[in-house]
């Protein structure tokens, strides 16, 4: 049969974790090649999907359902790492935003905004899922600071 005549289900570009079945974050290679340990990098191909859900091991899969666990990552991440840095690129932990709450003032994750525009950020090799942390640290601010009152 000609190919052209096969329909296949156009591909959107979401993939599930095979582990735990949240949508995954696609990443580029240069990101995994940053993250993974030599030995674990040749499981997956150039496209892969970060699992960034806190309570599950895989850190990595691709649509082929091949898996990399956090255990084969060259450091902890966050979030199955909380003490790890929510930003790769600055370094910036839980505890800073915790600092920013208790003073009622986000000056730290201000600070992180300016940075994040820069030239310094370098999200696809500092971080796990090759975005940039802005938007998580912000909905975690956001969150803390609305347990305080
Ligand atoms: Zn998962």
């Amino acid at each position: 049969m000609n190919k052209a005549f096969v329909k296949e289900p156009e591909f959107d570009g979401r993939a599930y974790c095979p582990s735990c079945g949240q949508l995954g974050t696609q990443v580029q290679g240069v990101t995994l090649d940053a993250f993974l340990q030599s030995q674990a990098r040749g499981d997956l191909g150039q496209d892969a999907w970060f699992c960034g859900f806190d309570r599950c091991d895989v850190a990595y899969f691709d649509l082929f359902e091949s898996t990399v666990t956090t255990g084969h990552l060259v450091r902890s991440v966050y979030p199955m790492d909380v003490q790890a840095p929510i930003c790769g690129c600055f370094g910036l932990k839980m505890s800073d935003i915790e600092a920013d709450v208790a003073e009622g003032h986000p000056s730290r994750l201000r600070e992180l905004s300016d940075r994040s525009k820069s030239e310094e950020a370098h999200c696809q090799t500092a971080a796990a899922d090759g975005r940039c942390c802005m938007q998580e640290a912000q909905r975690i601010y956001f969150r803390l600071r609305g347990g305080v009152d």
